[in-house]
């Protein structure tokens, strides 16, 4: 359909070799779009880059780390470079450290906030002109259930994730005018290597999210293909500054 299609675009995936973000970057691929692979690890981006050519786009990988402001410029200039353009930017490079609030370190804390947030406002920037010069563009921020909700163990994660949130709302107020559309994702529990830690971590973890998730599953990857597409096609042109949530119902029910 015409309103979802990407053909010629060309999306960024922070995060895109693995989890969420390869989920994402193969419901745009499938779409159409053009993507670029960005993360830290050579062989998870060859792989997924791999698999994204198996759905028929044209694809690279970027090696870099988000929390660096020059890599991530450098990132932008490589996919123009490769493409000629970039239409989509997908935020969703991120971590956790959980610990109670009184044991973390601020090394710890700024490790989280610089990945999960600083990272986010830093690829912003630095695609803003070529969005910009194609006339607008999309971009899709990743948060949280913790960008709605609080735990004893997330403080630092929640910090980073609600002002993903915020700072959404911020970007899709200054850049409408430029008709660049600024969303953000909620994903509910997905099960990817981030949550598979977690689950080692937190006693309990699985059983409460089986319970607490009205559609009675935790997600996986790919049910954030549709959003993904949606939030970067024409069929979101008046949408923008939201925060979506992608949770199976569990930010729904008491
Ligand atoms: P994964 O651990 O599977 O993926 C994290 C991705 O981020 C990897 O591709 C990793 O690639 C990349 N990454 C991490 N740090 C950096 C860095 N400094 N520079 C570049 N890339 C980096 O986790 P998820 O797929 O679960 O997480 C993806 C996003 O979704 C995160 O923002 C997370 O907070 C969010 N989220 C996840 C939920 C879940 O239940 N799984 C729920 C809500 C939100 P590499 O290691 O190669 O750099």
């Amino acid at each position: 359909m015409k309103l979802f299609d990407l053909k010629g675009r060309v999306a960024i995936v922070t995060g895109g070799n693995g989890g969420i973000g390869l989920g994402m970057a193969k419901g745009l691929a499938q779409a159409g779009a053009s993507i670029v692979v960005a993360g830290r690890d050579r062989a998870k981006n060859e792989a997924a880059v791999q698999s994204l050519e198996a759905l028929g786009a044209a694809v690279i990988p970027v090696r870099v780390d988000v929390t660096d402001e020059a890599a991530c410029r450098a990132m932008v200039e490589t996919a123009v470079q490769r493409f000629g353009q970039i239409d989509i930017l997908i935020n969703n490079a991120g971590t956790n450290v959980r610990k109670q609030p009184q044991d973390y370190s601020l090394a710890e804390w700024h490790h989280v906030l610089d990945t999960n947030l600083t990272s986010a406002f830093m690829c912003c920037q630095a695609v803003y002109p070529a969005l910009k010069r194609a006339g607008g563009g999309k971009i899709v921020n990743i948060g949280s259930m913790f960008s709605i909700f609080g735990g004893p163990f997330s403080a630092a994660y929640g910090a980073s994730k609600g002002g993903m949130v915020q700072m959404t709302r911020s970007l899709a107020t200054a850049w409408a005018p430029d008709r660049i559309q600024v969303n953000a994702v909620l994903p509910g529990w997905i099960d990817t290597e981030l949550t598979r830690r977690g689950r080692q971590e937190i006693a309990g973890l699985h059983e409460k999210v089986l319970a607490r998730t009205p559609a009675g599953r935790w997600g996986v990857p790919d049910d954030h293909a549709g959003i993904a597409v949606f939030l970067a096609s024409a069929a979101s042109d008046f949408v923008t500054g939201t925060a979506i949530p992608v949770d199976g119902g569990f930010s729904i029910q008491i």
